[in-house]
């Protein structure tokens, strides 16, 4: 007998709004991202391994960061 079994993250597009990026400077739409992780069971994600974090990605330059606490309000 043998299992399968791993850790795999998971995104989430939670919202979208227009905004100045910090890395590129342009002013594009910026997407909110939740990513949780999961522990898997013959690929089957079961509960998760940590607490589920946001990102914001620009759309002009693909860069991400993590998202302030008011950007989550605000989404
Ligand atoms: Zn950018």
């Amino acid at each position: 007998m043998f299992l399968i079994f791993g850790i795999r993250g998971k995104d989430k597009i939670v919202g979208s709004r227009l905004g100045r990026c910090e890395v590129c400077g342009a002013t594009a739409a910026q997407t909110l991202v939740r990513r949780t992780t999961k522990f898997s069971l013959f690929f089957v994600p079961l509960f998760p391994v940590r607490a589920a974090r946001h990102f914001v990605i620009c759309t002009n330059c693909g860069r991400s960061r993590a998202a302030a606490r008011e950007e989550l309000v605000a989404a």
